[in-house]
């Protein structure tokens, strides 16, 4: 059942290499608490991802008292104890001070008390200490009232704790979203979008990450727009507010995005290339006598995408795969299309893609908001299951399941290596494509003269 509260869980199963830390910080005289997400998602009932230290030995009392340390921030007072399972960060108190326009502190200066410590973090949820020797909470911002109220809140002043790292006013949307939260009005009220251009790219991507691949982020998505914090990040895609799409649409082509983002399954490839299928249509929309048309939209938001990704600092890999599923989202095989359909799609979209493709298709389907009859769904169904089994049979879909391999190919053509090569596979690929009974060594080999001729 839907719970307005929730019920706080006791904080258990504390890591042993967490725990012997911190009996090694207090056997020393020093203080130990555990910090952060680890203290928030354990009394939320989750498995925590990683646990924080802080503690009010120095970083170079900590490298001293573990065997092996790496020194990750020791500017910020981190230091890494590679401990017998796990690594775990043992941070010095800390207030911050000298931010430079909303960026990271330029400095940092140590403090003695957990009290201060607390007071420099971004929301009460996570602004919660917990000391494990003992059991005692820490807690002088109610962070333990607002995880039962479901509340995002700040710690302090929302407006200057914004605006001395901007990139907290994305974490608060990251939080809303990952946790199912609510946001606490005067620390909504106190987002200053025009802030953000100051974080670094690098520093948004990763927030950006965690939000998208939330159980539902479309509605904190909505709600970032509504402050003006989306359209600096993520300007095109306000762009397809208003955009109507015509009859087979019932959303505009922002919120068909945004609903395309809820429907696909939470990886974040594929959650990436569900919002950005349609970046171009407010592009290229037209409309005539006909009706409504986006004409070539998945050409121009293959760049779109690449270029928004790009911007955002993600890995090639990651920007690679996004454009390539806009650029083929448009696909037109279906339940009903031969075999050799299907295979030639396959080819030309990769193995590695194509039921990703179908995949964003589903969601797709959903977020245009009608009403999908039982047979459309059985239709898409048959799809996934007929591309799923050419996918499994062995049926040659890439060079490399050719039964001829570069070097037979040059033997017979009399060649050196060099473009040609190439060519000669991928025509060969062609053949077995149209015609699966080809992959044989001795039938490529005398279709390579056939090749030869053409060329
Ligand atoms: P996650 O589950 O993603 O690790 P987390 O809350 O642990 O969530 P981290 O980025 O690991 O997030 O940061 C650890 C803790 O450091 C936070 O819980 C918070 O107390 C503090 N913190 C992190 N970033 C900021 C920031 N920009 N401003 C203030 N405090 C921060
Ligand atoms: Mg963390």
């Amino acid at each position: 059942m839907f719970r307005l509260f929730n019920r706080l869980h006791e904080i258990k199963e504390i890591p042993v290499d967490v725990m012997e830390i911190c009996e090694v910080l207090s056997n020393r005289g020093y203080q130990a608490y555990l910090v952060g997400g680890g203290v928030r998602d354990s009394l939320l009932g989750q498995t925590p991802g990683d646990w924080d230290i802080a503690t009010d030995a120095r970083p170079e009392d900590v490298a001293a008292l573990f065997c092996k340390t790496v020194p990750t921030g020791i500017r910020y007072g981190t230091v890494t104890v590679i401990a017998k399972q796990l690594p775990v960060e043992v941070t010095t108190f800390r207030s911050e001070s000298h931010y430079l326009d909303g960026r990271r502190p330029e400095r940092v200066s140590f403090s003695k008390t957990i009290e201060e410590d607390l007071m420099r973090r971004d929301f009460t949820i996570n602004a919660i200490a917990y000391e494990p020797l003992h059991g005692q909470f820490v807690d002088p911002f109610e962070g333990r009232k607002d995880l039962r109220r479901k509340l995002v809140r700040a710690v302090g002043e929302p407006e200057e704790r914004f605006r001395e790292d901007a990139l907290r006013m994305l974490r608060f949307f990251r939080f809303l979203a990952v946790l199912g939260f609510r946001p606490h009005r005067r620390t909504l009220k106190a987002i200053q979008p025009g802030l953000i251009g100051n974080v670094s790219p690098e520093r948004v991507q990763t927030e950006l990450s965690k939000l998208l691949t939330a159980p539902a982020p479309g509605r904190i998505l909505i709600l970032m727009k509504q402050t003006g914090l989306l359209e600096e990040i993520l300007p095109e895609l306000v762009e397809g507010l208003g955009v109507t799409q015509g009859t087979f649409h019932r959303y505009d082509v922002f919120t068909h995005s945004i609903k395309a983002l809820d429907y696909s399954l939470p990886r974040l490839d594929l959650r990436w290339a569900a919002l950005l299928h349609d970046i171009a249509k407010p592009l290229t929309r037209s409309e005539d006598a006909d009706g409504i048309h986006f004409y070539r939209h998945e050409v121009e938001g293959e760049k779109l995408a690449e270029g928004i990704l790009t911007r955002l600092r993600y890995s090639k890999k990651l920007v690679d795969k996004v454009a390539l599923l806009v650029r083929w989202h448009m696909f037109s095989v279906h339940a009903a299309s031969t075999d050799k359909a299907l295979r030639r799609f396959i080819r030309k979209v990769g193995k590695d893609n194509a039921l990703d493709l179908v995949e964003v298709r589903r969601a797709d389907i959903l977020a245009l908001g009608k009403q999908v009859e039982h047979s459309g769904w059985q239709n898409w169904q048959t799809l996934k299951e007929r591309v799923a089994g050419i996918l499994c049979a062995d049926a040659a879909l890439n060079v490399t399941d050719l039964k001829i391999n570069g070097m037979e190919v040059m033997g017979v053509l009399g060649i050196s290596p060099g473009p040609k090569v190439g060519q000669a596979l991928e025509w060969l690929l062609d053949q077995v494509v149209e015609e699966p009974g080809l992959n044989d060594s001795e039938k490529l080999k005398s279709l390579l003269h056939s090749f030869s001729k053409k060329q």
